[in-house]
């Protein structure tokens, strides 16, 4: 039983990828190709590092052959190769189980994108093939062994005969249907474009049997057909490249081929720098949010090579945790190869570079704010969370990096806006940067407590991430300007009459607002005439550092401190509400003035987003005025 139910999992997977994920069958080759490619950098890491394997590059390349009768593809590469239990671990996931899948993919390079979960790049070859035979022989090892599978219903594996170390993938390519050509995969020109277009910059040579029709020699009239072996790729890497010779579609071909992200990057950074350390680098800031961006499972880094060969897939101490999502490569020629990780941890090169490198993305993402306000809209949905976790995280060490990126949505503007332009609309007599916070502009637009603010035609900004009020509560000031929660205990800007009347009318209520406070004693701090409401009868502000908002997120959490915010009961004595109130307690009619009281502070807490104590008798209690 169980095992039916991964196969029909397995299957739905490979239906997935076949019908939805991959939309271009002729990537298969590419997947194919950067997995040999893999398999030769391995190779040569261990060449390099270990004295007893002689090195020879003529050794290291990938060959593509095929033979249109038998309908036969081959990707044959000279690299590490894989064991019996690598055939196994590596290609038999599918087929086996869901939960090695998952193994397998926390121990995979790329664990970041849709394919690259499951580690089934490979699987694409199911595209296009009926059947996939992969032989290969692991260095060290005297066997090799043979894996087939036809796809979802499982695969076998068997010894086989195989003279070199490496792998051997062999695709019986389908028959052509109403609707696809399967052919052309077969086909010389159609192949060698592909390898081109995806596989260019791959570092060892890929080898193709060619025929081209050339001048016969000594002739400049006569052809003659030739066949041999050609090398297809250019196999310059892409950042030893000149910026000059390259075209956006490049990278972009690059940022896929890496299995990057299944995105397109919405900008590119390619940089040669030169000096205390000299390193190539090519980054990437994608476009959207990797499935799995906020989970544990997620690892920032870039790719490091020392000196053109791969020696870390993710090098997590380039990158801080507020750009983790900046995809790319580090290259330098100043790394020693057999550097190890705890090693990388102290190196001063890699600092240096990684200082350099944020830097470089942060100029990056402020010209894409102002030149490409579109798109950094876009990228700052994907990726603004993790830029204000950067502004909160480190004790605000960060923030003076981050300020300038943070956008939030503006009350007046009904659009995001950055710190710097609210500041600039400011009018002169406003001394704070208000905000306010809740679950989505729609509610925040309907909090009471904004009135005040708005009717002086100040402009507020909303808060609607959990992070936003611990980021601003980090920053404190923008341009010398502190930041003011409307829910705050003083806006600083009732005017002195205001302040003046309230508090005569506060002193007319002394003796019923101590009642109410102490009818709801436990829960609020204090009750108070309002200042700040005009047509709403109640709301909550709050006193000191810790915000009701804060509150709210920290209940929320799993190790929940029950830390309360000082909540001030705010009343609109000029509501009918308060009149209505004031009744019941000039009447001494207590069991009235505990009804008014309750029914007005469950008000303000709905308002504000909390939950109600006692629901039930909330109810109970609407139900027995409507009575
Ligand atoms: P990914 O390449 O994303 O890890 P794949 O499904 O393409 O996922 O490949 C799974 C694993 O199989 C690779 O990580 C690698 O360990 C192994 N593998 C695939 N192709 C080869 C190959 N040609 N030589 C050696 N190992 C290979």
């Amino acid at each position: 039983m169980v095992k039916k139910q991964f196969q029909a999992e397995a299957k739905r997977l490979l239906d997935l990828m076949i019908n939805s994920i991959y939309t271009q069958k002729e990537i298969f080759l590419r997947e194919l190709i950067s997995n040999a490619s893999d398999a030769l950098d391995k190779l040569y890491y261990k060449a390099l590092t270990d004295d007893s394997l002689v090195f020879d590059k003529n050794n290291y390349y990938i060959k593509v052959s095929f033979d249109q009768e038998k309908r036969i593809l081959k990707i044959i590469d000279t690299g590490i190769g894989m064991t019996k239990k690598e055939l196994e671990d590596n290609l038999g996931i599918i087929a086996q189980s869901g939960s090695l899948a998952f193994k397998q993919e926390n121990e995979l390079k790329d664990g970041h994108n849709l394919i690259g979960q499951f580690g089934v790049g490979f699987y694409a070859a199911f595209m296009v093939a009926e059947v996939v035979t992969v032989s290969s022989k692991a260095l060290g090892s005297e066997e090799a062994y043979r894996w087939e599978s036809k796809g979802a219903d499982g695969y076998t594996i068997e010894p086989c005969v195989k003279g070199e170390v490496g792998t051997e993938v062999i695709l019986k390519i389908k028959e052509n249907t109403a609707d696809e050509n399967y052919d052309e995969y077969l086909e010389e020109h159609r192949l060698r474009a592909i390898i081109k277009k995806y596989s260019d910059f791959i570092r060892y040579p890929i080898k193709m049997k060619v025929t081209e029709t050339r001048l016969k020699e000594g002739s400049d009239k006569e052809y003659e057909d030739y066949t041999g072996e050609q090398i297809i790729n250019s196999m310059v890497p892409i950042w030893k490249k000149n910026k000059n010779e390259l075209k956006a579609e490049d990278y972009a071909n690059f940022y896929s081929e890496k299995r990057y992200g299944f995105d397109q990057p919405i900008r590119h950074m390619h940089i040669n720098a030169e000096g205390v350390v000299s390193y190539r680098a090519i980054l990437f800031i994608p476009e959207k949010m990797p499935y799995d961006f906020y989970t544990p499972e997620y690892e920032k880094g870039l790719e490091l090579y020392a000196n053109g060969v791969l020696i870390m897939n993710k090098c997590g101490e380039l990158l801080p945790d507020y750009f983790s999502f900046v995809k790319g490569m580090v290259d330098s020629e100043d790394l020693s190869l057999n550097i190890s990780r705890e090693m990388l941890q102290h190196n001063r090169q890699l600092q240096v570079i990684a200082k350099n490198i944020k830097t470089k993305i942060k100029n990056e993402l402020e010209d894409l704010l102002k030149n490409e306000r579109e798109k950094y809209e876009e990228f700052y949905q994907a990726f603004g969370r993790q830029l204000k976790y950067g502004v909160y995280s480190d004790f605000g060490n960060n923030k003076e990096v981050l300020q300038d990126l943070l956008m939030f949505y503006s009350s007046t503007e009904k659009k995001m806006v950055t710190l710097a332009e609210y500041v600039a609309r400011m009018p002169e007599e406003q001394k704070y940067i208000y905000y306010a916070s809740g679950e989505s502009v729609e509610r925040i637009e309907k909090l009471p407590q904004t009135e005040l603010v708005t009717d002086k035609g100040y402009e507020i900004l909303y808060f609607t991430d959990d992070v936003d009020e611990f980021a601003i509560s980090m920053l404190r000031t923008y341009q010398a300007k502190e930041f003011k929660s409307v829910s705050s205990g003083d806006l600083g800007l009732e005017t002195e009459e205001n302040k003046d009347s309230a508090d005569t009318e506060e002193q007319g209520n002394k003796e019923l607002f101590a009642q109410m406070k102490d009818l709801l004693s436990g829960k609020i701090k204090a009750v108070r005439a309002s200042t700040r409401l005009k047509s709403h009868p109640v709301c909550l502000s709050n006193e000191g550092e810790l915000t009701i908002e804060m509150e709210k997120i920290l209940s929320a959490m799993p190790n929940n401190q029950k830390i309360k915010a000082d909540k001030v009961l705010e009343i609109n004595i000029n509501h009918d509400v308060f009149k209505s109130l004031q009744e019941a307690y000039v009447a001494k009619d207590k069991e009235k003035f505990k009804l008014y009281t309750e029914l007005l502070y469950n008000q303000a807490l709905l308002i504000e987003g909390l939950a109600l104590e006692d629901p039930v008798e909330f109810t109970n209690n609407i139900c027995k005025i409507m009575r």
